[in-house]
C-alpha cells in the first residue's frame, strides 16, 4: 500500500504557494501554479501543482480536481512543446517515498527530452536560476 502522508502545510510546495520561497513562474491561475524546477532533469522540466487541495498525492486528489490539474498539465506541456522542441515529454507523477517521491504536495512533473541526451537523475544538480527564468519566458510565450 502507498503510505498515505499527512499533509504537512510547511512543504516546500505549500511555502511557494505562499510565496515563502521564491519560485520561477511559467504560469498561474485560480486553480494550479506552475514553475520550473530548480533541480531540472533536463531543460524546461516544468512541475505543475494544485492550489486548492492538501493531497498529497494521486490517490488522494478529488477526481474534479485532478480533472482541472491534469487539463492544466496539459496545456503546459504544449507549451513546453511548442517552446522547446524536445523530441519527447515525459509527464511523471510520484506517489509515496518509496517510488521516488520527495514533495508531499501533489504535482505533475513535464519533462521534455531530446534523442541522444541524458536526463539528469532525479533531484540531482541545481539550475542556474537565470537560465531557468529564461526557459520560463521562452514557454510563457507559448502559453
Ligand atoms: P518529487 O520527488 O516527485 O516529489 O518531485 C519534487 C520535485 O521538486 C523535484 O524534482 C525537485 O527538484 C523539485 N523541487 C524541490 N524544491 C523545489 C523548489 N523550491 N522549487 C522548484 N522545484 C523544487
Amino acid at each position: 500500500m502507498v503510505e498515505m502522508t499527512t499533509y504537512d502545510t510547511n512543504n516546500i510546495f505549500a511555502k511557494v504557494m505562499r510565496g515563502e520561497i521564491p519560485n520561477t513562474t511559467v504560469y498561474e491561475d485560480d486553480d494550479v501554479l506552475s514553475f520550473m524546477d530548480i533541480f531540472p532533469q533536463s531543460e524546461g522540466h516544468t512541475l505543475v501543482i494544485p492550489k486548492n487541495t492538501q493531497a498529497t498525492n494521486f490517490l488522494d486528489i478529488d477526481p474534479d480536481t485532478l480533472a482541472v490539474l491534469i487539463q492544466r498539465t496539459q496545456k503546459l506541456a504544449t507549451a513546453v512543446n511548442n517552446a522547446l522542441n524536445p523530441d519527447g515529454i515525459r509527464i511523471i507523477q510520484f506517489n509515496g517515498e518509496a517510488a521516488g517521491q520527495t514533495v508531499f504536495h501533489l504535482h505533475f512533473h513535464i519533462i521534455p527530452a531530446w534523442t541522444g541526451c541524458q536526463m539528469q537523475p532525479h533531484s540531482s544538480n541545481p539550475a542556474d536560476a537565470v537560465a531557468l527564468q529564461a526557459l520560463a519566458d521562452k514557454i510563457k510565450v507559448c502559453l
